[in-house]
């Protein structure tokens, strides 16, 4: 049975005369699934609530952050107690020490680091970051990975044989774009062809060691070793972007799961508790380029804000509990498992990639997805249907293919286990 939007569907009418597109983030106006928003109400633990009474699981935990589900006791207590002493105050506070404290005493992979207030701004600072600390300008992306809203990273690949990238984005100047090579992920040739024309400009090479920003594009272990290794043999720098992965596949993220050692790593999303922190991190020496201490500049109003601070704190030191990330890839599994026996009993052409807590729907047969490029568009009309037969479900997930599902401490192996039941027969709905 079909649920009712009335109440979001006269809230998105509103907005939609407030904002552009009746939304501040654009994926959430729901254009890839049919119908209208959700407009949330409250979420707890596992769950959300829209405004029309209808109570969601909720895979989409605001897009990561919330890995411990929402409304979490610690977290609240943090944020309240944080709350008493007021909201910002623009100079160094004891809780910025504290969670960066709890980071770096548990991270091998960066010896410093510095907070902002969103994913976006982490990786633009990183990025000028490598750039003031090589000297050189071109950085090279790859298509698929997810970076933020910075100009430089706008950038898809160029048509033809056109190595430089193109805006994605109108009002991104061509002269930015003509800086950023754009290479399709896992394929060390056209990695190889670029460094022979252009090793000695590019800053750095920035990756999603772990991309999940469409569909989940699990890289071969050894691409990424070798992007370590030609890093190190042109003096580029190795950018991971973990965003996503950073506290999420372990506490040390994809740097710590592969054991490889980047350059620069950008954090946010679960950093921050359900509060807007990013973060970027390097050894001491190359984070000693940034202002203050050098002559990279960056500046945040809010940067270290001190709500935002507790937030994470309460946050990470849940996630640095013993068995935390085992738990959580085990309880991720059984559910992958559950629908994939099912899906293979029945012959669906219907493949579940996961990794940790992290999950991908694809409408494919492919054992393997690696690149952007291996994405069947037409694939999309199977997950608008899917999607909104799971709204009905009470199952909700980010409004597009093209994202991924993730799963918090709140999703119980019976919460999951349910779940997985309602998926399963949305399957069989969807076959039929
Ligand atoms: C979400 C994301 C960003 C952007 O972070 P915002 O907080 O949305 O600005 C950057 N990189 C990756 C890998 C992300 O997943």
């Amino acid at each position: 049975m079909a649920i009712s939007r009335q109440k979001s569907s006269e809230l998105f009418d509103r907005a939609k005369q407030l904002f552009p597109g009746g939304v501040n983030s654009p994926v959430r106006a729901f254009k890839s699934v049919d119908g209208v928003p959700l407009f949330i109400k409250k979420g707890d633990q596992c769950y959300i609530w829209d405004e029309d009474g209808n109570r969601f699981t909720d895979f989409c935990c605001s897009w990561g952050p919330l890995i411990l589900g929402h409304n979490h006791p610690e977290v609240r207590k943090g944020i309240e107690e944080a709350l008493q002493n007021g909201t910002s105050f623009g100079a160094p506070t004891e809780l910025e020490n504290k969670l960066g404290d709890l980071i770096l005493s548990r991270n091998p992979f960066i010896e410093k680091i510095r907070f902002v207030s969103s994913g976006t701004e982490a990786v633009m600072s990183g990025i000028r970051l490598a750039r003031g600390y090589t000297g050189r300008d071109k950085i090279v992306k790859f298509d698929g990975c997810y970076h933020g809203h910075a100009d430089s990273l706008l950038v898809k690949a160029g048509s033809g044989l056109a190595t430089f990238g193109t805006s994605s984005s109108a009002g991104v100047p061509e002269a930015f774009s003509q800086e950023t090579i754009v290479l399709p992920l896992n394929d060390k040739e056209a990695l190889n062809t670029c460094l022979e024309n252009y090793g000695k400009e590019i800053a750095c090479i920035i990756i999603e060691p772990i991309p999940a920003n469409n569909g989940l594009l699990l890289q071969d272990k050894d691409f990424l070793l070798y992007l370590r290794e030609v890093c190190t043999q042109h003096g580029i720098l190795l950018f991971f972007d973990e965003v996503i992965s950073g506290f999420r596949v372990a506490f040390s993220g994809a740097a710590e799961l592969y054991g490889i050692q980047p350059d620069i790593i950008t954090y946010g999303k679960i950093i921050g508790g359900g509060l807007p922190v990013g973060a970027y991190g390097a050894s001491a020496e190359i984070m000693g380029h940034i202002s203050p201490l050098g002559n990279v500049y960056q500046a945040g109003t809010l940067s270290g804000n001190p709500v935002a601070m507790a937030a994470g704190y309460a946050q990470l030191k849940e996630c640095a509990k013993e068995g935390f990330y085992e738990g959580q890839e085990a309880r991720t599994q059984a559910f992958v498992r559950q629908i994939t026996d099912h899906v293979t009993e029945k012959g669906y052409k219907f493949e579940i990639f996961s990794i940790g807590s992290i999950f991908w729907f694809a409408f494919s047969d492919l054992e393997a997805i690696r690149k952007a490029d291996d994405i069947d568009p037409d694939s999309m009309d199977h997950f608008r249907k899917f999607y909104g037969y799971l709204l009905d479900e009470g199952v909700y997930l980010g409004p597009s293919g093209y994202e991924v599902g993730f799963v918090s401490t709140a999703h119980t192996t019976e919460v999951l286990s349910e779940a997985a039941s309602k998926i399963c027969a949305v399957l069989d709905r969807l076959f039929s």
